[in-house]
């Protein structure tokens, strides 16, 4: 990888891991790479940083989004319900088709 340079100084940024960074704000990241100019102290991120930044912030909104349901039963089929949240959210109505992918052991996709 070349060098980064920071646009301010014109000097070379050191590549440096953050203890916490916060990409998004609420939602902190912890031993996150980047760079830091010597001078001005500014971080850069490469554009590889960022996806990988963007990458962990929304599995972490994913787990923060996430809702815990007990499995039922009505007749011989085991039900899950959705909470009213997501309902309304995703405007989901009665009747109305889903498809389930299972994605591994321990995980299933519903598709709306
Ligand atoms: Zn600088």
């Amino acid at each position: 990888m070349g060098k980064i340079i920071c646009k301010k100084c014109g000097v070379e940024a050191k590549e440096e891991i953050l203890d916490i960074y916060e990409y998004e704000e609420g939602i902190p990241l912890r031993n996150v790479h980047a760079y830091e100019c010597p001078k001005c102290k500014e971080f850069i991120f490469t554009d590889k940083q960022v996806e990988e930044m963007e990458r962990r912030t929304d599995l972490i909104k994913k787990e923060l989004f996430a809702f815990e349901r007990k499995i039922t039963i009505s007749g011989r089929s085991l039900v899950i319900n959705i909470p009213d949240d997501l309902v309304k959210h995703m405007n989901i109505l009665k009747g109305k088709k889903v498809k389930i992918i299972p994605a591994g052991k321990n995980r299933f996709i519903v598709e709306v």
